[in-house]
């Protein structure tokens, strides 16, 4: 993994995300999702850099950029990065920030990693937090192609848990929503005891990318077969909905690209 270390210009870039501001600690990920929509980013790196998920910038000076500027409205952590992707354990950047951001943003945090439990102590001088931890049922073929590096759902959960008994008001982002590989009654029944209210997002085909695209063509050609036609998608997208809509847990949002 290469780790370059850069100085940014800012470090609240504005969003339509959902959110006022978005605060990213690195750019590029070692989580190397097959289907990240944020790879489009590498496009704007040197080439030396080399392929998405083999690199991280890491932005040294964000704590001190974070401490020179205040802003208001919702913060939400982050987009082109996972905040608590391994390098973090060294590097500490995320704690940094945290530590540095004024406290009465609303704070909205997204991760893949059970790295972010290590931080509920800066969690709770927040006065309006949510963490949420991205849930879907890759195992085995399905994990190893799409999520390589990042850590087990089954250890998801148990963060999701361990945050919610530190009084931490927590969200399931249940993505991305692939045909045949996604067991939604699993996972609601398994988070509904724990989470505060659930995101649901459905695959982004053109945004995962071309590479996920021939991988799922030639691992999994009956996902394929639905996502790559639009009426056989647009079914099961209706069809999924209803099954969320009918489940007795509080929505936040369903993302259909
Ligand atoms: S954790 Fe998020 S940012 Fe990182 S590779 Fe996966 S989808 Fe992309």
């Amino acid at each position: 993994m290469k780790i370059i270390e850069i100085k940014a210009k800012e470090i609240f870039t504005k969003t339509k995300l959902g959110a006022d501001w978005v605060v990213n600690p690195y750019a590029g990920c070692a989580h190397q999702c097959l289907y990240c929509y944020a790879k489009f980013i590498a496009k704007w790196k040197p080439v030396e850099y080399g392929k998405w998920g083999s690199w991280v910038e890491a932005k040294i000076n964000g704590p001190e950029l974070v401490k020179a500027k205040k802003v208001k409205g919702e913060v939400f952590m982050s987009s082109i990065c996972d905040a608590y992707q391994p390098v973090e354990k060294e590097l500490r950047l995320t704690r940094r920030i945290l530590e540095n951001m004024d406290k009465n943003v609303k704070l909205s945090i997204l991760t893949k990693s059970d790295l972010v439990l290590r931080d509920i102590d800066i969690f709770k001088q927040f006065k309006n937090i949510e963490v949420g931890l991205t849930i879907n049922s890759f195992t085995n073929k399905a994990k190893e192609f799409f999520e390589p590096a990042a850590i087990a759902v089954e250890k998801r959960i148990i963060a999701l848990q361990k945050l919610k008994e530190q009084g931490i008001s927590v969200y399931a982002f249940v993505s991305p929503i692939i045909p045949g590989l996604i067991h939604l009654s699993d996972i609601i029944n398994k988070t509904k005891n724990l989470v505060n209210y659930y995101w649901f997002e459905f695959l982004n085909l053109r945004g995962a990318g071309k590479e996920f695209v021939e991988v799922l063509q030639k691992e999994f050609p009956e996902s394929y077969k639905i996502v790559s036609n639009a009426t056989l998608y647009q079914e099961f997208i209706e069809r999924t909905t209803n099954l969320i809509n009918s489940s007795h847990i509080k929505i936040r949002g369903i993302v259909k690209h």
